[in-house]
């Protein structure tokens, strides 16, 4: 990596302590990403950006506020990604995948709280992250209790704004979430200085459209058998999905797919024999959580399909292109938002029937649904969805974690247990 030093000085991060974050993450990447054999080569593109996590997207942020242009931090799919494109402004989904200041988390949240949410301030605490702190604004929303009583202490470091998504999709439910597409909207306005012009929203939903897209390509190339592409690589991309620039992004992603299609014509494989095909399903994995993905894939496993919003949540649905104005836009947006079946709605019947499509449409074995300790919505869903597949003879693992590494042993036992019963039947 180039010398970042004085722009991460100048951004008021901890050198000491980004350092020491800098060099846990190298090794933590050869151990689970590039060990993998046979990667396509297609892949390389992604490896220079994880490896350049900290310095070449930065500097394009850095850049883009010294041209007067605004970058706003999201943490959640909810948040409409096009508005803030529209308004002139980059977005990036913040991540939260390691455990960072722990203790001086803990004197600000209580213990018993999702590893998501404590590792997002501990990112803020420790002053480690280049992206929260090039963050004009950040972009809350009322998903679960935990974060929304979070963004309320994450309000006294920077300025927050907190979408209200309602919980439930009635129409009153709707008109509550359109206006607040609609306040997003005029707060990014005042920010940025300058109205959302009609033409600019068009081409941010063609934009955001394309990368989806490209996204879909490659899942849908995942239903291959034998595999044309890990569940690691796949999760990687997703991640980085969430802070590349939409535009190149979506071009890395067609050229992996083009390679990866050639790759199935001539027979070429990830992996040996065939493996089992599972699908992930529960909460998000944030970069650079790939701690159960690489136990799955390391016991003999395929993660076939990712149920989650590091996964096909993130991307399924388009926002339609039809809207003749402006108003029409936001409607389009606000309706595609809406259709996103996170664990906190009520009753959220469509996740199921998407878990049982993806079921057969990627030719599953078994799902493991993963529940991040103290997730309320996610860990109570999975029993609904347990019962549902049930009935339906799929085996259903549930796993329940959080960001230490104290569980890989007890966590690898029982996927290798899942694994053995798979294959010896
Ligand atoms: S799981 Fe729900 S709350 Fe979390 S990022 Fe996804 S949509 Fe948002
Ligand atoms: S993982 Fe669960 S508890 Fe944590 S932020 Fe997401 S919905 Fe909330």
């Amino acid at each position: 990596m180039s010398d970042y030093r004085e722009m991460w000085e100048k951004l008021g991060l901890d050198l000491q302590a980004h350092d020491g974050l800098l060099e846990i993450l190298p090794p933590l990447y050869r151990e689970t990403i590039l060990s993998q054999e046979n990667r396509p080569k297609g892949m390389e593109y992604f490896d220079f950006v994880f490896s350049e996590i900290h310095g070449l997207r930065v500097k394009e942020l850095v850049d883009h506020r010294a041209q007067g242009g605004l970058v706003v931090g999201t943490f959640c799919t909810y948040v409409p990604e096009e508005l803030i494109i529209a308004a002139g402004g980059i977005c990036v989904g913040l991540c939260a995948g390691a455990q960072v200041a722990e203790e001086a988390t803990e004197q600000y949240l209580p213990r018993n709280l999702c590893a998501l949410i404590k590792s997002s301030l501990g990112f803020k605490l420790a002053k480690v992250c280049p992206y929260i702190e090039s963050c004009d604004l950040l972009v809350g929303e009322t998903t679960c209790d935990g974060k929304k009583k979070y963004y309320e202490i994450l309000g006294q470091f920077q300025p927050v704004h907190v979408m209200e998504l309602p919980q439930r999709k009635d129409d009153v439910d709707r008109a509550l979430w359109r206006s607040e597409v609609r306040r997003l909207a005029e707060r990014l306005e005042e920010l940025a200085g300058r109205k959302i012009e009609p033409e600019s929203l068009r081409e941010a939903i063609k934009v955001v459209n394309e990368k989806r897209r490209a996204l879909l390509r490659l899942a849908e190339l995942r239903k291959s058998d034998p595999p044309v592409i890990s569940g690691r690589d796949a999760l990687l991309i997703n991640q980085i999905a969430f802070y590349d620039d939409p535009k190149r992004l979506a071009e890395k992603v067609n050229a992996l797919c083009d390679e990866l299609e050639e790759r199935r014509e001539k027979g070429i494989a990830i992996g040996g024999a065939h493996r089992p095909r599972l699908l992930l399903s529960g909460c998000p994995m944030a970069i650079p959580n790939w701690k159960l993905p690489a136990i799955i894939e390391t016991s003999g496993a395929l993660v076939a399909m990712d149920e989650m919003c590091t996964g096909i949540r993130y991307f399924r649905h388009l926002v339609s292109e039809e809207a003749a104005d402006l108003e029409g836009m936001l409607d389009a947006i606000a309706d595609r938002y809406l259709r996103i079946d996170c664990a906190v709605f009520t009753p959220n019947r469509e996740r199921i029937e998407h878990i049982k499509e993806l079921v057969g449409d990627y030719s599953i074995d078994a799902v493991v649904y993963y529940a991040l300790q103290f997730c309320d919505p996610y860990t109570v869903e999975a029993f609904l969805i347990s019962q549902e597949l049930e009935k339906e003879g799929i085996p259903f693992l549930y796993l329940e974690t959080d960001y230490s590494t104290e569980d890989v042993g007890q966590l690898s036992t029982r996927v290798q247990a899942l694994v053995e019963m798979l294959t010896s039947g």
